[in-house]
């Protein structure tokens, strides 16, 4: 059974606006899946409704073969970066990264084996004791991303998170994201409108328009179609 499974899922928010129609997607275990499209085409409310931030008018969703449909976003096996990072400004780099699993009475010890590891991966272990404000735009994404690992969620889900980069930054993320979802061996869904970033990360790219889903397909497969 696949890892995420959207089934007839549908978002009519409360002004009567269908955002998302009958949206059917498997996404397996490990995979890198990008969901792509204009702006204002249904894939944030997707992400959204997968990470629980919004409710699902219809259909199913499951992760790790439950249904989660009412299930609260903490005891959902996930964990979301955002665009504009929402770091806590008055917390440092380890506090911003140990929050989550403070929240959770986590021991200390285990909390600072946790953070440690990821400020590895993700190189922040010489920028533990500074503010956000001390930090650049890429590494404050880095203690974004951070912040997400530390609590080893099954899937990780991500809105647009580079698009307030520069250019050149965004290339460098871009690799750096591809070899944490290698490295870290979790279910990424990922969305953005900018097309380079879903044919150079995804395993797997859906293709969204006016809120349905017009195609799924390998990037290869995407490149080859007419
Ligand atoms: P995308 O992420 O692809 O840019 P969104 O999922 O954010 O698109 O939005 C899809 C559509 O739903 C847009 O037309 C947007 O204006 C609309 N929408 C988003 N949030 C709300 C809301 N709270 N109430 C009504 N309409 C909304
Ligand atoms: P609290 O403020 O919740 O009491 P502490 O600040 O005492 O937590 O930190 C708990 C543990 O986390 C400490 O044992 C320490 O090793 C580690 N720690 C805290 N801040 C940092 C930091 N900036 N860099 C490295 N380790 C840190």
């Amino acid at each position: 059974m696949a890892e995420v499974i959207l089934k007839n899922i549908c978002k009519s928010y409360d002004n009567g606006f269908n955002a998302v129609k009958n949206v059917n997607i498997n996404i397996e275990d490990k995979e890198f899946v990008v969901l792509v499209g204009p702006s204002g085409c249904g894939k944030s409310t997707t992400l959204r409704m997968i990470a629980g931030l919004e409710d699902i008018s219809d259909g199913e969703l499951y992760i790790g073969d439950k249904l989660v449909n009412d299930i609260d976003p903490k005891d959902r096996d996930i964990a979301m970066v955002f665009q504009n990072y929402a770091l806590y400004p008055h917390l440092s780099v380890y506090d911003n990264m140990a929050f989550a699993l403070k929240l959770r009475k986590m021991p200390k010890d285990e909390i600072n084996k946790k953070v440690k590891e990821a400020a590895k991966i993700l190189d922040l272990d010489h920028l533990l004791d500074r503010k956000p404000k001390a930090l650049s735009g890429g590494q404050r994404q880095r203690v974004a991303l951070g912040r997400a690992i530390v609590r080893n969620p099954k899937v990780f889900l991500m809105d647009e998170p580079l698009s307030n980069l520069d250019a050149k930054l965004r290339t460098a993320m871009r690799t750096e994201i591809t070899k944490l979802h290698k490295s870290l061996g979790t279910t990424f869904i990922y969305v953005t409108h900018d097309q380079v970033e879903a044919m150079t990360m995804a395993d797997r790219i859906v293709v969204m328009k006016d809120g349905i889903v017009q195609q799924i397909d390998t990037p290869q497969d995407i490149y080859d179609s007419p």
